[in-house]
């Protein structure tokens, strides 16, 4: 059975990283999506609302399941039997940021990374970008599943 792991902060997840979910998912037996507790990255949701919004976002996907990871990516997969990692690519300037990772999870993982090209529709969408559009206002609703734009949208309310 193959199973490949498809990690990242998730915050939130837009349809870009759902539609590398669906795409990776018809190529892999199973889709592990980690959650990962991102510090570096200053967060919108916390790591339990991220996962809850992934699993809402793929729920209606069989062969998907959502994980959080607190440590190592590259020791998550080896200690499930995961022999590669899925990843998104939107542009050349994600090359440059992905390329060092997918060469160190390499070297102390024994990981192969494949990388799916995002849609053309989908190259401008960033969970960042997202999340500073609906701080000012703006309607996110065609950039993000509908449990996301909710979230969001009570998020900011509050
Ligand atoms: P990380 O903090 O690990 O980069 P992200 O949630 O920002 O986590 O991204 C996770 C993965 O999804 C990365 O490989 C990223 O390049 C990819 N990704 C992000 N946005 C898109 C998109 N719009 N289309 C395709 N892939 C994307």
């Amino acid at each position: 059975m193959k199973k490949a792991l498809f990690p990242g902060s998730f915050d939130p997840i837009t349809n870009g990283h759902v539609d590398i979910i669906e795409r990776a998912s018809e190529i892999f037996d199973e889709i592990v999506v980690g959650v990962a507790n991102n510090t570096s990255k200053n967060g919108m949701f916390s790591l339990a609302e991220r996962e809850a919004l992934v699993k809402a976002s793929v729920a209606s996907q069989t062969n998907v399941s959502v994980v959080t990871i607190n440590g190592l990516t590259a020791e998550y997969a080896q200690d499930h039997g995961i022999q590669t990692i899925i990843r998104g690519l939107r542009n050349a300037q994600d090359f440059m940021y992905e390329e060092p990772i997918a060469q160190m999870n390499t070297v102390i993982g024994d990981l192969d990374t494949m990388f799916l090209l995002a849609k053309p529709q989908n190259t401008m969408l960033a969970s960042s970008m997202i999340k500073e559009v609906a701080q000012a206002g703006g309607d996110v609703t065609e950039f993000v599943p509908a449990p996301v734009a909710k979230a969001m949208q009570q998020k900011l309310m509050r």
